[in-house]
């Protein structure tokens, strides 16, 4: 058994919580960012505080080394990010990489020596709000490359993602530099549900079984412009009124019918665009999600046919096209079944459940085993200032993450 120092991890959260902080107490570390930085700088050098060694890797992703016996071995990795939304919550990612870090320095306060090496990581922008993608770094880590195309990528304020990352490098001049990917034996991830369910259920630890798949979808329907007051019934061909039937029906029915099921249009607009005129284009996104890659293929044909033949009442013509396809991911059993023994055996109740959102550990799991521990959050709040954990919620998912990386590297 091991036992982690609660009271340390909550006052690192509390101290994270101040770089970057908003006015309304949440914080904004954007990825990269001087904010980002300081975060970064502060965890190397209680680090290097502690005598544990410091990597980084080409995308900036920030790697604690604690040895093991047999440094051969390839390490458990423990970790999630430490950037945020720009109106972001003081817990998502830094809880998952402060939980992680306090793991290494309760065996180092232990005196427990390992078998394999613990690592503990800070993946560079997983938000994803300032450059897209969101997981960049443990992306381009579990693919062994940075894709050629983000070498021109430029971030939402304009700056140059390559500069960004040289000067995020540059800022941590101790610590060594190493090539992007190495083997690793198994990969945890603490993090904040983002839902309501485990606050409601009143249970602390969420052993996490994958991430469901998500679609995008752009879709255009066009049909004429016209006159307003002048064009009668029978010859407007009307696309937003075919876009709004298909939608209407497709809200009815998708969620109504399966609960694992998540359909969203967040973004609509209409051409010309005018007070007095019948639009002639109608845009919309779609983002569909399921855990079962079979019922996303099937939900995709719904919202296809649907709007098809609502268009074609209105003779309007319509194009459909992906943007963005993420299948599901399954996180190993061995690892859940490890995190589950763990949160037994520090007493803790916990359930098997999916993740809502993707997290980087959906990449990690492309190239070594991954599992997930999720904790409550006030009334399933994220991506939010206002974002908020009780502290012996965080502290029972750190204990859960110590004890499963005993199990993991012993
Ligand atoms: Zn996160």
């Amino acid at each position: 058994m091991i036992e982690i120092d609660g009271i340390r991890l909550n006052g690192r959260l509390e101290t994270f919580a101040t770089i970057g902080a908003t006015q309304k107490g949440g914080v904004n570390r954007q990825a990269l960012t001087e904010g980002d930085r300081r975060a970064r700088q502060l965890l190397a050098e209680l680090a290097w505080t502690r005598g544990f060694s410091v990597f980084q890797d080409p995308m900036a992703n920030l790697f604690i080394r604690r040895a093991g016996r047999d440094e051969g071995l390839p390490p458990l990795v423990i970790g999630s990010h430490l950037d945020s939304q720009p109106a972001g919550g003081r817990f998502d990612g830094a809880l998952g990489t402060l939980s992680a870090f306090e793991v290494l320095e309760s065996l180092e306060d232990a005196g427990i020596e390992t078998e394999r090496p613990v690592v503990v990581v800070a993946w560079t922008n997983e938000e994803g709000c300032r450059f897209a993608p969101g997981c960049m770094g443990s992306m381009a880590f579990s693919a062994g490359e940075i894709p050629g195309e983000w070498r021109k990528k430029l971030a939402t304020d304009g700056a140059p993602l390559t500069d960004e990352l040289t000067a995020t490098i540059e800022s941590l001049p101790r610590a060594t530099m190493i090539p992007l990917g190495f083997p690793i034996h198994a990969y945890l991830e603490v993090h904040i549900e983002q839902g309501p369910s485990l606050e409601a259920d009143n249970i602390p630890i969420g052993v996490v079984g994958g991430i469901q798949g998500t679609r995008w979808l752009d879709v255009t329907v066009t049909g004429q412009t016209a006159h307003a007051g002048t064009t009668g019934l029978a010859y407007r061909r009307d696309p937003l009124r075919a876009l709004t039937a298909a939608l209407s029906s497709l809200h009815e029915t998708i969620m109504p019918s399966d609960p694992d099921a998540r359909f969203t249009v967040g973004r609509i607009s209409v051409e010309p665009g005018s007070v007095n005129a019948i639009p002639d284009v109608a845009h919309c996104t779609v983002d569909i999600r399921h855990p079962n890659p079979g019922r996303l293929d099937e939900l995709e044909d719904l919202v296809a046919a649907t709007i098809t033949s609502q268009s074609e009442r209105q003779r309007c013509l319509v194009a459909i096209s992906r943007s963005f396809d993420m299948p599901p991911c399954t996180f190993s059993t061995d690892l859940q079944d490890a995190v589950e023994r763990a949160a037994a055996a520090k007493g803790f109740n916990s359930v098997r459940m999916l993740s809502g959102a993707f997290h980087d550990a959906l990449f990690v799991n492309r190239v070594a085993p991954a599992a997930m521990i999720f904790v409550p959050c006030r009334d399933g709040l994220s991506h939010n200032e206002e974002e908020s954990v009780e502290p012996r919620h965080a502290v029972a998912g750190c204990q859960v993450l110590a004890q499963a990386t005993l199990f993991l590297v012993r």
